[in-house]
This record gives C-alpha cells, sequence and structure tokens, in this order.
C-alpha cells in the first residue's frame, strides 16, 4: 500500500484468507512484490461495454459481451473464463432463447447478474408516411411506397386495394443507432389507378404482413384515396430560330444578352394563381408521383425563393405543376397572379478562386428547375432500389428550366474548368416544352455536383466543384461515423471484438494525417467531443468547411458470422460512383495483401444507398464500411496502430486514383 498511494482499505481480514489465496490474490500479492505484474491494470476494474443494462429485452438473436478487465485477475462468464484479445477486449456472443436467458460475469469478487429476455418481433414498424390513422390522398398513378422495418429473413406483404406486393429486403443496414443487427428495412411499391374524373377512389387501407418463421405480425396503415388527375392544359407554342444552332457560344465571358429563343407562357398576368414557394436554400425536391421520403438522386436541390406552380398537397407534401414534391416544412404556399412572360438572361459563366466553376442567370421571376447528370446508366442487380451505377462516364448535364418563356446566348466557356461548351434545346417533359441548357464536360465523366442560391443582387448563381488531379488544396471532410448523442451518451456503433467508434475515430485522425501530407486542407467533424446529428448537420458542417470532398468512416458487424469480412463503399449520387468504387478496392487489396492470412480478396465493392451522410449533392460523398468488427482478423487490423496508417494509405490512394481519373 506504501507503493501505491492511491490504494485505501485492507487486502486481507484474516490469516486462513490469505493462505487460501482466494481469486488468485495472495499470489497476485506475491507477483506484485517481485514487479512481476502488470501494475497499469491492476487497479482498473471490469468495464463493460456492452451489454449496457443487466435487465433488459431485445430482438437480438445475441447477446454480446464486450468490455476489458485488469487482467491480473480472471474474468468469469458463466463460469467459463474470458481472455482478452490483441486490442485488450474480450468479446463474447452468446446465442438468445426465445424468452428469459440468464448469465453472469464475475470478476474481482464482483458479480453482475443478467437477465435477457429474447422476444421475436418480425414487424418492428413500418413508415410514418403510410401509418395508421392518416388519409393518403394521392394524383392517380401515383407510386406508392410500402416501407417497414421487420427481422431479417421475414416474409412480409403489403395489401391494398385487394392486391398484394411483396416487399424486399434490403441490402443497407439501417440508418439507426438503436436498431440491432436482427433488423432490416423492407421496401416494395405500388402504382395506383389513375383514378375517376371529379370523383374520389377509396382504395380501402393499406395492411402490411411480417411473416418470421411462423410468427405473424400486422400493421394497419394508412388509407388510400386517389384523386385523378385534371386535363392538362394545351402546350405552349415553342419559337426557336435556331432549332440546334452550331455554335451559339460567345467570346467573351459575359452573355451578350440576345434573346435566342422563345417559348409562350403557360399562365398569363391575368390569371389567379396559387405557388409553392422554396423557404430554404439547398431544399430536397422529390418525384411528385410517388409518396414516402426515399430520395432521387434525379431530383435536385432547390434555392430559397423558388417558386412553381402548386398542384396539390399529399400528406406532408406539397406537388407542383412540374412533378416536384417539396416538404411543407421547406415551403410556402402563396397567391398570385400567373408568371406570364419570364425571361432567363445568361449573364456570365466561368471559375472562381474557391475551386468551383459557375453560371450566373438573371430571372424575372424564380422559377423552378432541375439539374441532372444526362444519361447515366443504373442497375438494379443489387437489389436496393434503383440507383445503382455501373460506371459515371457521361459526357452531358442537363438544367431543365419550368416556366421560362426566353433565353438569351451562351457566354464563352474558355475559362470554365468544368465545361467546355453549352447550348440550348427546346425538349418536351412530360408533354410540356421547357428550355434545356445542355452543358457538355471537359472530361467524360468528371463531375462533381451542383449548388444553386440566389446571391445578394438576386442572381441565380449555381456552382460546380471543380476536381483536379492534385490533392493540393483540395478540402477533404472526414466524418468519424457515431459519436456523442444528444445528452451526452455515446452511440459506440457496433460492437466487436473492437468497438466500432474506437476504430472510426483512430482512422479519422490517420486519415487526416496522411491526406494532409499530400497538401489536402481535412476537417474532420469532432463526433467525440460534440454532438453532431447525423442528418444534415454534418452535411452543414461539411459545407461550412468548404467541402470539395466528403467521407463516412464506419466499420461493419454480423453477429453470429465471424466469417463475414471484406470492404464496402456506399454512394448515393452517381457522380460519387468512382469515388466509391476506386476506394472501396484499394482499401480491400490492403486487408488482401497485409492482413488476411488467406490472402484472398474480399471486396464488396460500391453500393448504392440513400445514408444522411451520402445525400449531399453538392460534392461526392462517400461513406465506407471498412471491415467487420466481428471478424477476428480485421478488427485486429482495424484496432492496430501499423494498419491503421496501411489502411488509411489505402483510402488515400484510392482518393488518388479517382482523382486521375
Ligand atoms: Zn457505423
Amino acid at each position: 500500500m506504501k507503493k501505491t498511494p492511491a490504494y485505501k482499505g485492507s487486502v486481507f481480514n484474516s490469516y486462513p484468507d490469505l493462505v487460501q489465496n482466494r481469486m488468485n490474490s495472495t499470489k497476485t500479492m506475491q507477483d506484485f512484490f517481485n514487479d512481476q505484474i502488470n501494475e497499469e491494470s491492476l487497479f482498473e476494474n471490469l468495464i463493460i461495454h456492452s451489454p449496457k443494462n443487466l435487465n433488459f429485452s431485445t430482438n437480438d438473436e445475441f447477446a454480446i459481451f464486450q468490455g476489458t478487465y485488469d487482467d491480473n485477475f480472471d474474468v468469469f462468464l458463466n463460469d467459463s473464463k474470458l481472455t482478452l484479445n490483441e486490442a485488450g477486449n474480450f468479446y463474447i456472443e452468446k446465442k438468445l432463447e426465445v424468452g428469459a436467458n440468464y448469465f453472469k460475469l464475475e470478476h474481482k469478487g464482483t458479480v453482475a447478474n443478467y437477465t435477457i429476455n429474447r422476444q421475436v418481433l418480425s414487424l418492428h414498424s413500418i413508415d410514418a408516411s403510410i401509418g395508421n390513422g392518416k388519409t393518403l390522398e394521392v394524383e392517380g398513378g401515383t407510386m406508392i411506397t410500402f416501407g417497414a422495418v421487420a427481422y431479417r429473413g421475414a416474409t412480409v406483404t403489403a395489401v391494398i386495394n385487394g392486391q398484394s406486393v411483396r416487399l424486399t429486403q434490403q441490402d443497407r443496414s439501417l440508418d439507426d443507432p438503436v436498431l440491432n443487427a436482427s433488423y432490416a428495412p423492407f421496401i416494395g411499391q405500388y402504382t395506383v389507378p389513375d383514378g375517376i374524373i371529379n370523383q374520389t377512389q377509396n382504395l380501402g387501407t393499406i395492411t402490411i404482413n411480417a411473416d418470421y418463421r411462423g410468427n405473424i405480425q400486422n400493421a394497419i396503415g394508412a388509407s388510400v384515396r386517389v384523386i385523378a388527375l385534371p386535363e392538362p392544359p394545351p402546350p405552349p407554342a415553342v419559337e426557336m430560330p435556331v432549332v440546334n444552332p452550331p455554335d451559339i457560344t460567345d467570346v467573351s465571358q459575359t452573355g451578350t444578352g440576345e434573346v435566342i429563343g422563345k417559348i409562350s407562357a403557360i399562365r398569363h398576368e391575368n390569371e389567379a394563381v396559387k405557388y409553392v414557394k422554396v423557404t430554404k436554400n439547398n431544399t430536397v425536391t422529390l418525384p411528385g408521383n410517388t409518396t414516402g421520403t426515399i430520395p432521387d438522386p434525379n431530383f435536385s436541390r432547390l434555392p430559397s425563393g423558388t417558386i412553381d406552380y402548386y398542384r396539390s398537397t399529399a400528406g406532408s407534401f406539397y406537388i407542383t405543376e412540374n412533378g416536384k414534391r417539396i416538404s411543407t416544412e421547406d415551403a410556402v404556399l402563396e397567391d398570385g397572379v400567373g408568371m406570364g412572360e419570364n425571361n432567363l438572361v445568361v449573364l456570365a459563366g466561368g471559375t472562381s478562386s474557391d475551386r468551383r466553376s459557375f453560371l450566373r442567370f438573371a430571372l424575372d421571376s424564380r422559377s423552378s428547375f432541375n439539374v441532372k447528370a444526362a444519361g447515366v446508366e443504373f442497375h438494379t442487380e443489387r437489389g436496393d432500389d434503383h440507383f445503382n451505377v455501373k460506371d459515371f462516364n457521361v459526357t452531358h448535364i442537363y438544367i431543365d428550366f419550368d416556366n421560362v418563356t426566353s433565353v438569351t446566348a451562351l457566354p464563352s466557356f474558355e475559362d470554365n474548368i468544368v465545361f467546355s461548351a453549352g447550348k440550348w434545346e427546346t425538349p418536351s417533359v412530360n408533354g410540356v416544352p421547357k428550355f434545356r441548357l445542355v452543358l457538355e464536360l471537359r472530361k467524360r465523366g468528371v463531375y462533381a455536383g451542383n449548388y444553386a442560391q440566389y446571391n445578394s443582387d438576386g442572381e441565380l448563381l449555381l456552382t460546380f466543384p471543380i476536381i483536379t488531379q492534385s490533392l493540393a488544396g483540395m478540402s477533404i471532410v472526414i466524418d468519424p461515423g457515431h459519436g456523442i448523442g444528444p445528452s451526452n451518451w455515446l452511440d459506440p456503433g457496433a460492437i466487436g471484438h473492437v468497438r466500432e467508434f474506437d476504430v472510426n475515430i483512430a482512422m479519422a485522425k490517420k486519415l487526416q494525417t496522411t491526406l494532409s501530407e499530400k497538401g489536402a486542407k481535412v476537417t474532420v467533424i469532432p463526433t467525440d467531443a460534440t454532438f453532431v446529428s447525423a442528418f444534415s448537420e454534418r452535411n452543414n458542417y461539411a459545407r461550412s468547411a468548404g467541402c470539395d470532398l466528403f467521407i463516412s468512416l464506419h466499420c461493419n458487424a454480423v453477429p453470429g458470422r465471424p466469417e463475414s469480412r471484406g470492404t464496402e463503399v456506399w454512394y448515393f449520387t452517381p457522380f460519387s460512383q468512382p469515388l466509391a468504387n476506386a476506394v472501396s478496392a484499394s482499401t480491400a487489396e490492403y486487408f488482401r495483401s497485409s492482413v488476411y492470412s488467406d490472402k484472398t480478396l474480399s471486396n464488396r465493392g460500391d453500393k448504392y444507398s440513400y445514408f444522411a451522410v451520402t445525400l449531399p449533392q453538392d460534392y461526392p460523398a462517400i461513406m465506407i464500411e471498412l471491415g467487420f468488427v466481428t471478424n477476428y482478423e480485421e478488427a485486429m487490423a482495424m484496432a492496430n496502430d501499423t494498419h491503421q496508417s496501411g489502411l488509411a494509405n489505402a483510402i488515400a490512394a484510392g482518393v488518388q486514383q479517382y482523382l486521375n481519373r
């Protein structure tokens, strides 16, 4: 005790105790006197990362015991001795029977008794957008999305209007720290009939059924009513003297203002109308003929002040005449008169010092528009929705302007780094002719998104990040996944042989060092110190750091499947796919060559999904699932300082390969 001033109290209270060497205590004391002991951990008690509570109910198939302890003394779980792995943790998965399960964890005479009650809830929940008590009033031909969270492997069906729709289990994990790995999202889609003009067609209520090994659960959802679309107004006339001008670019950077095309107005200034007016910058738009909140990478974001004619309200969304669905939280309804003539003047184009090319326009009315990469090949092989991209190698970007009645000639693209040329076209979109600005990429597939806003002069400014081959000067934002929660609790992410959050934080620091050495300006979101919500806040954090490229770091886990391993990288925007592809390949190759004893490649590849951090459309964003904390080899590598550096170098090499395109 003299040797250790912090220690208080007595060790032995009788001579027989000393002789008995209870729980190895006498032997430990002798080792201590002989300096043969790990003093660092001697006064540490058992630290349990998982399970958090002694008594709880779970839908998990496994209970996971993970933590660390003073390795001078043994720890027993149900009388079997635990051992610490190379990372200093113990990790045990115990299969749970349905009903009550009892476990006893013992260390230095302290006993923790667990009662874990396993429930099987085949259907956990259904999406709020189709929730019970709601009335879903939709336009004829709308595709309703049925979303549910159910037990992995369950058979999930939705019944509506006497028809049964099968919901398919999605590849993606849940973007929810509370739900466990036994649950998966399920999605199904149903297109409602066209409806009956001047009548409301009632389709009855939605029922969702889930069956997991005979464990059947049902949920009653919203009732659905179909409103038939009215006859559309006759299409306006197009006046375009030169339909496809061979060269309409000017020599200067500034537009000449010369009007080169006209379309007559759909609604005149003497017509009373209702507008949907966007009230926030960077507002998400969704397809008007769908329901739910699953975003669509083909629908671009809109700046505050944008207006479109109001068509209908569906749940908590407004639907505009041009087929956009906007949350009622991001827009207001306003009465007014038709836009009438709405002239668009191309003011200028070029490149600015903040690594963005830009185009600047003046519009009489702030009418809506949509920016998208033209001709992206989507494929559906991987199951989760329909926006998996094979290879992003497009040549053109389209900007479709709604309700614009005249446009002017384009400036020279000489100083535009992203685009080499542009021209105006007037294609019909759903039977309505529109002005489309067709922009030619300087290099095939080299495009990194756009951001739209009205500047202080009231001009519409579209900016496009520039991808250079060098990392020098590039602003890269790293998000270590998970972190401090709302009231200071820690969301540790997945628990395995190591904790996901510890890996994410360590890897973020390594990656910061590696990328900074190559000249990048790196920002790490401080998720270990402050609460930064995974939804929107991390994106806003990145945007305020002038983000050119965004990397979110995570680890995978599958309890009960220790053989599952490999790297996968998620993207949402098609232009982020090449980055995801390159990073997944280089990281998987590091595991193959430097970690796995069998030297076999396990590249799970690039995959589409819609995690909150990958949704931004103004820079490439990826979410890396580095490896599995439930796979021993991967977990030990991810917790090891040397391998962390190796993995950071592999990620950086993937980023460099992407830039080399
Ligand atoms: Zn995670």
